[in-house]
């Protein structure tokens, strides 16, 4: 019998992006993306690519990305090392009986073994999920320069050239009425021929929630986002119950029992999916199938993760059936400078899925050198 093939070396790397503008949250402002990049080398010679890209530092998750980072080259990573990789549910398994938390890190080590075992078998990430099922997603664009009309002026741009025409407003850094003012203003100015949807990123309290839902559904919105904080089921499942716009759970729901909690708990019309939240591509599935069986809603969300985590996301969710609320996988597009040698193909409003073995994406050394911390 064959020696099995071992796992011989895991580095994460940290990588500062700078974005195209200052990227405005109801936490925090973005001027640079950290990218966490993981390279997971196999004995014969086959090496994995995965990423565990967080938002703002401490600002979105509990995982900063030099925590992220350590809790790779310091304990996970002398778990794996010399582990055989023919399967990648051991290797979760593994992880998940040694580390608790630390989902982000987790994701971007199994999401590199799934990279690995892809360009070994000559496969796409999609095909060893069980194939994909759709070969382009619809992408949706991020409006949150800060400024009314800069996000109009931006958002005119994305439909002039076809590049999005979902948009996403991050909003709850203001007064309910200032934002609901900016939000009103965006959506006349574009009218039918765009979608518009908030993220509150958990900064109302209820009562300023049903303010805030109640006008903002008068305004057009199809979708808001984890309007409270990620705690405060009860209050959610009240504010899906009372409105008829779409209330969407993002920051509430990480894996398939936080799915099941809500599910129960008719808390949300809507799963934003993430593979970091999620804790790696399997647990991510698990999620969307605990909502398709309890007929709630997908939208495959982002971390703002540059192409190697993106490219991920889209393997992952080309394989779901139904995802009826499209994707924010435009994170490349927010940053300036990249350190893949070919990026996505963004197109018609949507972007498509890599085709190629793995991830079906490759690392340019040169841009790497050049933007990795030291
Ligand atoms: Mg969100």
């Amino acid at each position: 019998m064959a020696m099995p093939i071992r796992i011989e070396a895991i580095e994460a790397i940290l990588v500062d992006l700078p974005t195209i503008r200052p990227h405005r949250l109801s936490m925090t402002t973005m001027r640079i993306q950290t990218l966490v990049i993981v390279r997971l080398r196999c004995l014969d010679g086959v090496e994995g690519l995965g990423e565990a890209t967080t938002i703002g530092g401490l600002s979105y998750g509990a995982e900063s990305p030099e925590a992220i980072k350590s809790a790779i080259d310091d304990y996970l990573a002398p778990l794996l090392i010399e582990h055989p990789v023919d399967s990648v549910r051991a290797l979760r398994a593994l992880m998940r009986n040694a580390v608790r938390g630390n989902g982000f890190a987790r994701s971007a080590l199994e999401t590199a073994w799934l990279d690995a075992q892809g360009k070994r078998l000559g496969l796409p990430l999609s095909t060893l999920l069980g194939g994909a099922l759709h070969q382009r997603l619809p992408v949706a664009w991020t409006l949150a320069s800060g400024d009314t009309e800069r996000d109009i002026a931006e958002a005119e741009q994305c439909l002039e050239q076809h590049r999005h025409r979902l948009f996403k407003l991050k909003i709850g850094s203001h007064d309910v009425a200032d934002d609901v003012r900016h939000v009103s203003a965006i959506k006349q100015a574009l009218g039918e021929r765009a979608e518009v949807r908030v993220d509150v990123n958990q900064a109302w309290s209820e009562a300023q929630a049903v303010q805030g839902i109640r006008a903002l559904e008068a305004a057009g919105v199809t979708l808001i986002e984890q309007p409270v904080d990620a705690r405060l089921r009860d209050a959610l499942a009240r504010l899906s119950a009372r409105f008829d716009v779409a209330v969407m759970a993002d920051e509430s729901v990480c894996d398939a029992r936080d799915g099941f909690g809500l599910a129960a708990a008719h808390a949300a019309d809507v799963f934003a999916l993430k593979l970091p939240k999620a804790g790696g591509p399997l647990a991510t599935l698990e999620l969307a199938a605990i909502a398709e069986a309890a007929g709630i809603g997908l939208y495959g969300g982002t971390m703002l993760e540059g192409t190697i985590g993106t490219a991920a996301s889209l393997h992952v969710f080309s394989t779901l059936e139904r995802l009826e609320w499209g994707t924010e996988l435009f994170g490349p597009r927010l940053l300036v400078e990249d350190i893949v040698s070919c990026g996505l193909d963004y197109a018609e409003f949507g972007v498509g899925v890599p085709t190629g073995p793995g991830l079906g994406v490759e690392l340019d050394e040169t841009q790497l050198a050049r933007y990795r911390r030291r």
